[in-house]
This record gives C-alpha cells, structure tokens and sequence, in this order.
C-alpha cells in the first residue's frame, strides 16, 4: 500500500508517514513529516483524516509525493 515517500522539498531530509489518532475525538489521521527535527515541515504537515486508516496513510503519501498541501513557511 504505501509508496516510496520523496525526499523533503524544503531540506532534502528524509520523510517519514506516521499515524496517530485526535485526542478529541479519537479518530484516526495520518501525516508525512520531515525526519529533520530542524526543519519546517518536521511539525507543520498537514493532516489527512475521515477515511480508513489505510486510506488516510495513502492520501498523506500521495500529497506529499505530489507536493501537495504541504505548509509554507511565513
Ligand atoms: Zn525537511
């Protein structure tokens, strides 16, 4: 099911998709952020949720490879 992440637009650091679920609400999302704690995109993905955990997971894969809703920093 998942592919091969990209590497990060902004530093070229490896990505990585990871999986957790709202506090609030307890429903399942999934995000993929850059492994460079130093980077913009480390904390600010966005997330993608609503589905199957395993749809989630390919939306998040999918948007990041397509370099789609992925934050710009101010
Ligand atoms: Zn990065």
């Amino acid at each position: 099911m998942e592919k091969a992440l990209k590497a990060c637009p902004f530093c070229g650091g490896k990505a990585e998709l990871k999986q957790a679920h709202y506090l609030e609400s307890e429903l399942p999302y999934s995000y993929v952020h850059c492994m460079n704690n130093e980077c913009a995109l480390h904390h600010n993905t966005a997330h993608f949720s609503g589905e199957s955990e395993q749809k989630n997971a390919q939306n998040a894969v999918t948007a990041w490879n397509q370099r789609e809703q992925i934050p710009v920093p101010h």
